[in-house]
């Protein structure tokens, strides 16, 4: 139907909000429930292409795999990463003495997920970030550390799709 006429248009919408809210109506009549998601009880089933907040992988010896190289800060449209390096001594050579990533500018794009060499970012399942004030928003490094073997959904995922 066009939406050229504003009146068409509202009466369009009104429709399909009518014709959900009696389908629904029918069902709970019916004695069904399954028409809605009681959150946060229940939850919705996640498909495995789910980009949920970007986090860094946290290898078996408690470090991160991040070895500060800055792209995955370069990529960010909205510039929300933030890291300093450091030297380490090992052979890794550097490391991100700071890395924050302002949750309240990240929009789960995954790109820094697409630009790391390393894949030391990587988007995980987890999407309930709320936070009672801006601050909150800022998660650090050890914050944003997830066990390798707990990412496992996504990093085959990436390998899959990404022919990594
Ligand atoms: S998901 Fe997108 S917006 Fe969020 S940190 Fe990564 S590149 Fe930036
Ligand atoms: S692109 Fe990967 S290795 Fe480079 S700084 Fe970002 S997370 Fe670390």
């Amino acid at each position: 139907m066009s939406n050229a006429n504003p009146l068409l248009a509202i009466l369009s919408g009104l429709w399909v909000s009518t014709r959900h809210f009696l389908r629904n109506l029918s069902r709970f009549a019916r004695g069904r429930q399954d028409f809605a998601i009681h959150f946060p009880e229940q939850r919705l089933v996640q498909p495995p292409a789910l980009r949920g907040m970007p986090v860094l992988v946290q290898m078996d010896n408690g470090k991160e795999r991040c070895v500060a190289c800055g792209l995955c800060e370069w990529a960010c449209p909205t510039t929300c990463i933030t890291i300093y390096p450091a030297e380490t001594t090992d052979e890794v050579e550097r490391y991100p003495q700071i890395f924050d990533i302002d949750m309240a500018r990240c929009m789960f794009c995954g790109l820094c997920e697409e630009a790391c060499p390393e894949e030391a970012i990587v988007m995980s399942r987890q999407i309930e970030i709320a936070s009672y004030s801006r601050r909150g928003s800022l998660w650090h490094k050890q914050d944003l550390l997830v066990p390798v073997n707990q990412l496992k959904t996504r990093t085959d995922y990436l390998r899959r799709n990404y022919d990594r």
